[in-house]
């Protein structure tokens, strides 16, 4: 049986041993990319300053340039063994596209060179009618077109040049992530840049700063195979808890077995190669999960590198008879997968601007950027709950390792008190320059030592940085990143227009800063929670604040459409309506289409690998049965037999319930499969198909209780989650 073949291979599985040099980390790092060092030695002076200037200030790259800098890419690319190029792009699927082209000039005489030219760089026709749009760009006007980011270095990936790009329609429209991202990135550089003018004359440039935090389950590749729900799916729809699982803790931050080890070895190794900085891992919670993160790194850069990671995690993985599922809920009772997203903003100059400083000054600018923040999460707090949703996050948020579906934003306890001190105090006319005369509340240097955490929050200030924890393990960092990044551009810009206001009216430019950070630290406050987020007793507090708790996928796509937010997108020139509208389109239809294979995967395995064998079983117990009677008295038969008879029974009744839940749950999926609103037919799914899961689920995982083991057919919890 398919079970104990794929059991026997798992168990019997030998280390795979790492196959890296015996060097140090810094010996190789970044030795696949296109980075600074490379491009100082590959590229002219003038190449070289034009793609700087690119990077730091978004200048144009020429034409003439772009050729001097395709061809030194093609020299260094080729010296390190490419023979092909690719635009990678991240089309709205979530994933990376790439399609390569081999570096290849046919010459006179049935030869060729090797070619690469500055057209070819900068941008690429793939066609791409297959990748979704929305309806933006129909299949007979599949025209799109991949352009260079340059602020991302090129790599090499099995043999190929990959360079990273940005994917428009023709007509202009973002068919991507990277776009949006990029452009946001820019509306909070100027908008920060603008408010560190109140306290630094020479700052010109702010970075959005991120370090992710990258959960994952393994799995052995053989038991992988022989669950056709994660095959499908990446997650088990069947399965009943495994006696032991998390319980004793004794996975989490416990020794990485060898196996692990060795695919870790590897998989960093390939990291560090192409520049991802890779610096910590560890056991997770739940067995057989694992956590690496890097050192954070400028946003649009760290977003790819997660980007690359999922990708080199599970081809890793797999030569390690692995299978790396990324999937945020892989398993019903034990902790999910998130990606907390480490998100801070800072200067050229080199200030960590959510770092509290040692004088009073310092102190101001940090509080002038922890307000804005919490003012920008506050009042936008529905499109960062719909930034994270998705089916499998669904599982995720709210369950009790989890933070809920309520978002809320967690500072500790100093803060807090720092902030009602700045609330409760007077309007007193303060003098610029007056230094300590500044009522600015102090803020104690302790925060520095992160001793102050909570676990719970999906939004938690942690000593110099937001930690949003309630990112989904799967989802490119991006979707996340750029509504953050949009609110809090947004936030910074209304705040200087009003500061400039009070300025203009007399106010002293201290005094305009507090009071309307004062304001704004009122505005916010129910925002705030310190806590236990999981707890039932703050689902309730919230909902007296008037929190919202938006628990699923189509609901929190659909209240983050707002006019004000379609609004918010368009003033910052990062998205325009239509282009919203065909997001919103994508994310729903991606919803209803998962939604859509689980049920069927649910379906086909309850039918025809599960009902079988319970009947299978419950033959083989009557059978049982009635030789009992024929050898028994009957007085002996009816005492000893009723045990069996009420399995029989119960077995009987779990088949019952099976099919006929699987019956209406295919009923319910023909009516939604009608609707022709996206929104409408995910909401359908959700309220009307999807419960039926958990109902299936039950019976099924009562009958892996009561069927013979060496009947059932899908390999169990204990024999997954337990890596040998
Ligand atoms: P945890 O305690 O949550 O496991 P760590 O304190 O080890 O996390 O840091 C987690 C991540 O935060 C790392 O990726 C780290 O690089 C990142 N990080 C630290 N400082 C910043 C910053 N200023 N901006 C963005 N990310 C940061
Ligand atoms: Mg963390």
């Amino acid at each position: 049986m398919l079970r104990f073949t794929a059991l026997d291979l798992a168990t019997n599985r030998k280390p795979e041993m790492a196959n890296i040099p015996d060097k140090k980390i810094s010996d190789y790092f970044g030795e696949l990319t296109f980075n600074d060092t490379a491009q100082r030695e590959y590229l002219t002076k003038d190449a070289y300053d034009q793609v700087v200037n690119a990077i730091e200030r978004g200048d144009r790259i020429s034409r003439v340039v772009a050729d001097q800098i395709a061809s030194s890419m093609k020299s260094w690319a080729t010296n390190k063994g490419a023979t092909h190029y690719t635009h990678w792009f991240h089309p709205l699927t979530g994933a990376t596209a790439e399609k390569h082209d081999a570096f290849i000039n046919p010459l006179a005489g049935g030869r060729a060179i090797e070619g690469f030219r500055g057209n070819e760089l900068m941008q690429q026709e793939p066609d791409a009618s297959s990748f979704p749009s929305g309806g933006i760009r129909n299949t007979f006007e599949a025209r799109g077109y991949t352009a260079w980011d340059p602020t991302s270095p090129a790599f090499i990936l099995d043999k190929t040049l990959c360079i990273p790009t940005i994917f428009v329609s023709y007509t202009g429209e973002a068919l991507d992530f990277k776009t949006p991202l990029l452009k946001v990135l820019n509306s909070i550089d100027k908008a920060a840049v603008e408010v560190c003018r109140y306290f630094n004359e020479d700052v010109k440039k702010v970075n959005a700063t991120l370090g992710w935090e990258q959960e994952y389950f393994l799995l052995d590749k053989a038991l992988y195979n022989a669950r056709p729900d994660i095959l499908l799916t990446r997650r088990t729809v069947f399965g009943h808890a495994s006696a032991k699982d998390q319980q004793l803790s004794d996975h989490y931050f416990g020794t990485i077995p060898t196996r692990v080890m060795e695919f870790m070895k590897e998989f960093e190794y390939e990291c560090h190669k192409l520049g991802i900085p890779i610096k910590t891992r560890h056991n997770e919670v739940a067995p057989s999960q694992f956590e690496c993160a890097p050192v954070f790194e400028e946003a649009n850069l760290a977003v790819d590198h997660n980007q690359l990671l999922m990708h080199i995690i599970k081809r890793i993985a797999s030569k390690h008879n692995f299978y790396a599922l990324l999937h945020e809920k892989p398993y019903a009772g034990v902790n999910g997968s998130g990606k907390h997203n480490n998100w801070s903003l800072s200067t050229d100059t080199g200030i960590n601007l959510l770092s509290p400083g040692k004088d009073t000054l310092s102190n101001l600018r940090f509080l002038t950027f922890l307000v804005n923040i919490l003012k920008a999460v506050h009042d936008y707090s529905d499109l960062i709950r719909a930034s994270i949703a998705s089916a499998g996050n669904d599982h995720r948020l709210g369950a009790n390792e989890a933070p809920p579906a309520i978002i809320s934003v967690f500072i500790g306890t100093e803060l807090t008190r720092a902030l009602r001190e700045l609330e409760n105090q007077g309007t007193n006319k303060i003098e610029d320059g007056k230094g300590m005369d500044i009522n600015v509340p102090k803020i104690p240097e302790i925060l520095l030592d992160n001793t102050d955490r909570n676990r719970t929050s999906p939004f938690a200030f942690t000593g110099n940085k937001f930690e949003f924890r309630a990112v989904g393990s799967s989802s490119t960092c991006s979707k996340a990143m750029t509504p953050l990044n949009l609110v809090v551009a947004n936030q910074l810009k209304l705040f200087k227009k009003e500061v400039d206001a009070l300025i203009e009216n007399g106010s002293s430019k201290d005094d305009a800063i507090l009071q309307v950070l004062r304001q704004y630290a009122r505005e916010s406050k129910n925002i705030l929670f310190e806590g236990n987020s999981y707890s039932d007793d703050w689902v309730k507090e919230a909902e007296s604040r008037g929190l919202n708790n938006i628990k699923s996928t189509p609901q929190a796509l659909s209240i983050a459409m707002t006019p004000e937010i379609i609004d918010l997108y368009e003033r910052e020139g990062i998205l325009t309506k239509r282009e919203l509208i065909a997001r919103h389109d994508i994310k729903l239809k991606k919803y209803t289409m998962q939604i859509q294979i689980e049920s069927r995967v649910i379906g086909d395995l309850a039918t025809n690998h599960i009902i079988p064998v319970a009947i299978k079983y419950q033959t083989v117990l009557m059978d049982n049965v009635k030789g009992l009677k024929e050898v028994l008295d009957n007085k002996t038969f009816v005492k000893l037999s009723k045990n069996q008879l009420q399995s029989i029974k119960d077995i009987s009744e779990h088949i019952s319930e099976i099919r006929e839940n699987t019956i209406k749950m295919i009923e319910e999926r023909k009516l939604a499969n009608k609707i022709e609103d996206a929104e409408e037919q995910a909401i359908y799914y959700n309220e009307k198909v999807y419960p039926f899961f958990d109902v299936i689920r039950y019976h099924v995982d009562k009958l892996e209780l009561m069927v013979d083991d060496n009947l059932w057919p899908l390999p169990k919890y204990r024999e997954m989650l337990f890596i040998r």
